[in-house]
This record gives C-alpha cells, structure tokens and sequence, in this order.
C-alpha cells in the first residue's frame, strides 16, 4: 500500500508524539534535535525526514532509526526505509542539482564552507587572506594560488568558500569546484567519447571562467592527462581567468608530476596551511558548539580545552570526535551539563586508537589493502563502485573495524563520509562471505600478516 505525503505526514506527527514520550526524561533533546522535523519527500519506498542540523540527522540515524522504522512499519503496514537530512544538507543537495555543469557529474560548490565559518589563526592565516583577496578580484592578483599541507586543515573548505564568495560578488562568473580525481574521471570520459565530440580543452574554454582544483596529487604518474591539464591551465592564465589549486604537499616533493605542471603550480603564490595552535581548535569548538544550536555554558571549559589538545593534528579529527561526544550525551541522556569526566568517556574508543595501536592506522590498513589488490589508495576512501574497488573497500573496512575498533561512523568518516549504516553493511557483508568463501579468507590471512 502507497501513503500520500499527506498520510504520512500525519503518521510522522505519531511517531514524534512516540519519541517525545520515550525521551521525557531529556525534553531539552527532543527539543533541540527533533521537535521540528518533517517529512520532505518520499523517494521510491525511502522516507527522507529533514531535522534542524547535521548532528540531529546523525542521532537520528545512530540511535532512533530502528524505533522510527518500526513504529512506521506500524503504522503503515508497508516497508518504509528512511533517510535523515539536516536543512543544510537539503540545500547543498538542491545545489547540486541545479549547478552541475554538463559533463561533471559530481561538481559543486558547497554553501556550508565559507570565509566567515572559518576560524582563522597563526596555521591558516596566509592561505584564508590569499583565497579572500583573490576572491575579492579574480585572476587581478596572484594566478595561481596554491593551498598546500596536510589532510584535514581546511584546504577545501577555503576552495568552496573562494567559489561561494566570487559567485556572490561576480554572478556572471562561471565558477567550477572538481577534485583532481573527478577530473581524471572526466578525462576519461571524453577521451572515450561520451561527450559529443567536444573537446576537454574546448569544454573549460567555453564553460569555465574560474578554476578551483582540489588535491592536484591525484594527477601525478598519469601522464595524458597531465598534458591536456596543462592545455587548459595555460588558457586559463593566458586569459587572466583565476586558478586556485590545493595539494596534500608542495608540488616540487611530488614524485612523477610533470616537472612544467610543477613549476605552473608555484608560480603564483604557493601557501602552507599548517596544524592549527590549541587556541584555535577551541574557537573552531566553540562556532560548532553554537551552529549546531547548542549553549556553550551546557559545556565546562576544561571539556574544550581537552579536545583541543587531544585532536588538534586533524581538524576534520577534531570535528568527528566531537560529534561523538555529542551523540554519547543523548544516548545516556546526560544532555544537560557536559564535564571532563563525560567528555574523556565519550572520545575514550578514539584515544585507545590513537595510543594503543602504535603503528597500525587506518591509514595503513588501507595503503595495504589498496596495494593487495593493485588499486591506488584514493579509490579505496572514494566513491566508485565497481565490484573489485567495492570489495577492497568492504575488507579495509572491516580490518579497520576489527583490528582498530573503530567505531563506524569514524569508518564512515575516514571513506569519504560514508554514513554508518553504509559500513555496518561492508562489515557485515565481509563477516558473512568470510564463513565460506575461500579466497576472502586467504585474502584476509595474507593481509594479516602484512599488517602484523
Ligand atoms: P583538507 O581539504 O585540508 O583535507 P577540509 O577543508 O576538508 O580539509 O577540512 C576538514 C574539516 O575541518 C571540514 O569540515 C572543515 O570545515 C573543517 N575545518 C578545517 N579548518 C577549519 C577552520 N580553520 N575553521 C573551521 N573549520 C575548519
Ligand atoms: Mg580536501
């Protein structure tokens, strides 16, 4: 049986009444997280439920989703599943929908990553002020800029707020965000002819008055598509049309990159972006605490000044550890005050990690497994889904679960923010083929021993 919108709306309202009751003890949760939910579409059977910010949508599909799917189920008498999204997320979706370009499939520029959501201090200061002045007057000032240093520091947060500021100030700029990777997807797509007969070249030329190209790694040892990258950047400088480029280290360090590429990147304005001081991690703390809708006096100081000093090599570490904290605090419903004590409890798994394995990371685990099975590493934390990359990623997910103990949704995080519902299953999947497939469990022996 197929419920209207409408139906389902009021069976929502049911199921809010529900968790309202089961939460009584913690109104101040349901208050914050889900009072205001609502059903926004239905997606083939998939219920997609908007909630006021991402921390909510994560409690939600963490802690909540088996309740919500059985009182639907209930309810309904039909097979729902259901999907989660916070505001923010729904308008980087619409976003995307309306600004892909033709042939890029899966480039955006994201309006959650902007220069006043990024904290700056003595690590970043150079590259925030070099992104904001070129983009107060493209291709005028330094071409190319280049953002480079390591992951997790904000280098693609400041591209996505270059493109948002110069979309604004410039509407009649067209401005394209892709990752090197997508471009070498793209590349091939062209090169195989899917495009029409237009030229890549042709295609940047026309399409394209601003280029931001994230991680420039990824072109290196692949060498057409460094020669046609550097047709498209040479137009680009030819014509004063603004480059800004991020990369995990300077170009010069890079093993099999074009040495003409390298020396194109430095010659504008090469900037390192460094591991941040303790006092900005707590200001990036703060501005979370407050963007999720939270009170920073429900936090004691010494909780903010802990993870600042705990995570501070990894702001994108910093970030996932403390929404987990956050989710730790719902589950035992501690929401109102947040001491050391709860704080050190929720982030212990993450510390163990980081202590306790000395040198085995997750890092390691998928270099490993990506070269068992002669894949390059990015493809293992990426999204294409071939069934060879797919079972490399299930396994690094698994060995990362049991050898790490990780918690999914920091699995989900290091391969590229996948939800934790999306790991549970490559674990899962990897559990099951393990009892009886021969060949997974060689595999799984031999990248044992690799990793001992
Ligand atoms: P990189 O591209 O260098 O690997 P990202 O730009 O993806 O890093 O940053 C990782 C996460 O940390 C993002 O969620 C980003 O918004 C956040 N972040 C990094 N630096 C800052 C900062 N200075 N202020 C606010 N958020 C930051
Ligand atoms: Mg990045």
């Amino acid at each position: 049986m197929e419920n209207s919108i409408s139906e389902l709306t009021s069976i929502w309202n049911r199921v809010l009444a529900r968790l309202k009751d089961e939460l009584k003890e913690d109104p101040a949760v349901f208050g914050t997280f889900f009072s205001d939910s609502y059903i926004h579409t239905l997606d083939g059977k998939t219920i997609i439920v908007v909630v006021s910010n991402k921390t909510a949508a994560q409690i939600m599909t963490m802690t909540y989703t088996e309740k919500v799917l059985d009182a639907l189920t209930e309810c309904t008498e039909s097979d729902y599943g259901i999907r989660f999204v916070s505001r923010d997320q729904l308008d980087s979706e619409n976003q995307i929908k309306s600004a892909k370009p033709a042939y890029f499939s899966d480039s955006y520029i994201n309006p959650n990553y902007n220069f006043d959501n990024f904290v700056v201090g003595p690590s970043n200061r150079e590259a925030y002020q070099a992104a904001l002045m070129v983009s107060q007057n493209p291709g005028r000032l330094y071409n190319p800029i280049l953002i480079y240093g390591d992951s997790g520091l904000g280098k693609t947060h400041l591209l996505h707020a270059t493109g948002n500021k110069i979309k604004s100030k410039f509407p009649s700029l067209k401005v394209l965000y892709i990752s090197a990777q997508e471009f070498l997807n793209e590349y091939v797509k062209f090169v195989t002819g899917d495009t029409n007969g237009v030229s890549i070249v042709d295609w940047f030329r026309d399409n394209v008055d601003v280029l931001l190209i994230d991680d420039v790694q990824f072109l290196a040892k692949k060498e057409k598509t460094e020669e046609t990258f550097f047709t498209i950047y040479n137009n680009f400088y030819a014509h004063s049309k603004q480059v800004v480029l991020t990369c995990d280290q300077h170009p010069s360090k890079l093993n099999g990159l074009d040495e003409r590429l390298k020396s194109r990147f430095v010659q504008g304005l090469p900037l390192y972006i460094g591991q941040p001081e303790r006092d900005t991690c707590e200001r990036i703390l703060r501005m979370r605490i407050s963007s999720n809708g939270l009170d920073i006096n429900d936090f004691d100081p010494e909780v903010i000044s802990f993870f600042a000093s705990a995570f501070r090599k990894n702001v994108r570490e910093l970030e996932g550890a403390f929404d987990r904290l956050l989710f730790y605090t719902v589950q035992l419903g501690h929401a109102a005050h947040i001491d050391l004590e709860t704080a050190k409890a929720a982030v212990l798994p993450l510390l163990d990690v980081k202590e306790a394995t000395g040198s085995l990371s997750a890092e390691r685990i998928i270099d490993t497994v990506a070269e068992y099975y002669n894949l390059p590493a990015y493809q293992l934390t990426g999204k294409i889904r071939t069934s060879q990359i797919a079972l490399a990623r299930h396994i690094a997910m698994y060995l990362i679960r049991i050898k790490l103990d990780a918690p999914f949704a920091r699995i989900g995080a290091i391969f590229g923010g996948k939800d934790h519902a999306t790991v549970i299953n490559g674990v899962n999947k990897v559990e099951n083929s393990l009892k009886t497939d021969r060949g997974l469990q060689k595999a799984i022996s031999d990248l044992n021993k690799r990793l001992k």
